[in-house]
């Protein structure tokens, strides 16, 4: 038997099956899998609360699986490099191998990483363990970037998915341990608790993420490409974390779909697309690496935005007086996650209604979120400001109360996360303020008192928004001519 050892780099890939990494430090010889937590190396975006919980169960169901395995996780804390330094040492490892990720932060590290074992003679090896096409294997036709979605996804459909890597059974041991922190020393947790609601809602970790899958696949999937869009129903995988986490590979869940009764259904193709924008958010972060604070669209460096601290804690808070934007942000704060359409309202709100810079809301996501993904958060927030690629035009300003009335037509949304309307009817649920003093009054809520008034008026800022939007693009022509 081979003796020959390598450590393998847990990051954004935690799970046993179709891990590359892993699978080429078993046919190597004994693994020492390692977790390094390393928050100083993430550059400005430092893993937020909300994640910091997901990565502490995460690694426990990751140990967990290693152990049954005949292996186990050692988690240390330092910088990369010498930590794998010292680790190589202890253990004589000849080599250490890594699923690559795709953020600036992080890839400034690992070209470091890579380069530094290579100057002391370890072999490293860095695999695609977490997309299904990387950024710089799909081009246009003049050889740049895609910066719009459907010829994006139009190429990528071309192209075949790699198959899952088989799953092992056994990971060799190494001669002698090194020794490791315990995951608790990480202090991954809040001191005081607020995860409650986050409990009640996940199963961090490979199991939960296939329970997820195979949930959605059976139950949902078929029907995806019709209830995506309703906040009241269960039409959506609520994969993002897991995937985020590397709990689950893309690459699984293509397969998996595809070996399914539901494949050829409109639902399968709509909800693949989706994880297609997973991954063309992964394209436009590799070949824009400047986007997570400045606008793809240059000429929006100028946008006048507003800088109400008021304003911006309301809306944090749940507690802006409009009820659907109210019951998102609450949502958000309660599970560590929010409906894609809620994502885009209250994202609009934020940037159309009250002209607060979209990377205050990309910030206050990042610390709020479970699935926080730098590259998804990214496309997410400057397709809804409309200075991203593929964004949104400048004259669509969602209307809050009429998105809530088509997307969660009898208010059951908002009556889960603002309980102090659940009694109201609709449609005086989706704004109080127009509806009878006496239907208000039966119920109990007193505007102002129960539940805030508008704080402010949308036809107004909708017209404020447009003026300053126009002057953008109006720039933007001049410029060009
Ligand atoms: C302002 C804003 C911020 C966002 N921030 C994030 C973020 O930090 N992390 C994140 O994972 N997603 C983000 N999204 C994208 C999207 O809202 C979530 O991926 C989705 O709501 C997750 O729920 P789900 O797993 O049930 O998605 P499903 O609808 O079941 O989709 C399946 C998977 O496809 C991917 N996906 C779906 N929609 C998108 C999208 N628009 N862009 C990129 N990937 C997508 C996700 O990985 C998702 O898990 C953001 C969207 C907006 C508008």
């Amino acid at each position: 038997m081979s003796t020959r050892t390598a450590i393998v780099w847990f990051r954004h890939d935690l799970r046993i099956a179709d891990n590359l990494a892993l699978r080429a430090g078993i046919a190597r010889g004994c693994v020492v899998p390692v977790y390094i937590w390393s928050p100083d190396e993430e550059g400005e975006w430092p893993l937020g609360a909300a994640s910091r919980w997901w990565l502490h169960q995460s690694l426990h169901a990751l140990d967990d699986a290693l152990r049954k395995l005949d292996s186990r996780l050692i988690v240390q804390t330092g910088d990369a490099l010498p930590t794998l330094r010292k680790l190589i040492k202890t253990t004589g490892a000849e080599a250490v191998l890594w699923n690559r990720r795709y953020e600036p932060a992080a890839i400034a590290r690992d070209t470091q990483v890579k380069r530094g074992l290579t100057d002391d003679g370890i072999e490293v090896e860095s695999f695609n363990a977490s997309l299904l096409n990387e950024p710089w294997t799909i081009q246009t036709k003049t050889g740049g970037p895609y910066q719009v979605f459907t010829p994006y996804w139009k190429t990528c459909l071309s192209l075949p998915v790699d198959a899952i890597a088989p799953t092992p059974r056994r990971i060799p041991s190494p001669a002698k341990w090194p020794s490791s922190l315990k995951i608790d020393d990480l202090k991954l947790e809040p001191t005081i608790d607020w995860t409650a609601g986050m409990r009640a809602t996940w199963s961090p970790g490979e199991t939960g993420a296939r329970k997820r899958l195979n949930a959605f696949i059976k139950n949902g999937v078929t029907g995806y490409d019709k209830g995506r869009d309703r906040m009241d129903e269960d039409g959506v995988s609520m994969l993002s974390p897991h995937l985020h986490f590397g709990e689950i590979s893309p690459r699984q869940v293509w397969h998996v779909l595809a070996d399914s009764a539901a494949s050829a259904s409109a639902g399968a193709s709509t909800f693949l697309a989706e994880i297609g924008w997973r991954e063309f958010a992964y394209h436009l972060l590799y070949h824009f690496p400047k986007t997570p604070r400045a606008p793809l669209r240059a000429q929006f460096a100028k946008f006048p935005w507003s800088r109400n601290r008021k304003a911006l804690r309301q809306w944090q808070r749940g507690m802006t007086g409009f009820p659907i934007v109210d019951a998102a942000m609450r949502q958000l704060w309660h599970t560590g996650w929010m409906h894609n359409r809620a994502r885009m309202i209250v994202a609009s709100f934020l940037t159309k209604d009250l002209l607060i810079p979209w990377q205050e809301g990309a910030e206050w996501f990042w610390d709020t979120l479970v699935d926080a993904d730098l590259a998804s958060n990214t496309l997410g927030w400057q397709w809804t400001a409309g200075c991203g690629a593929d964004a949104a035009p400048y004259f669509r300003i969602f209307n809050p109360t009429n998105q809530a009335k088509k997307f969660d037509p009898q208010g059951n949304y908002i009556r889960q996360w603002v309980p102090e309307l659940a009694k109201l009817p609709a449609p005086a649920i989706f704004e109080p303020h127009t509806a009878r003093p006496n239907i208000l009054e039966s119920v109990g809520v007193k505007l102002g008192l129960t539940y805030p008034n508008p704080i402010m008026d949308h036809a107004d800022a909708r017209n404020a928004a447009l003026a300053a939007y126009r002057r953008i693009a109006e720039e933007k022509r001049l410029t060009n001519n």
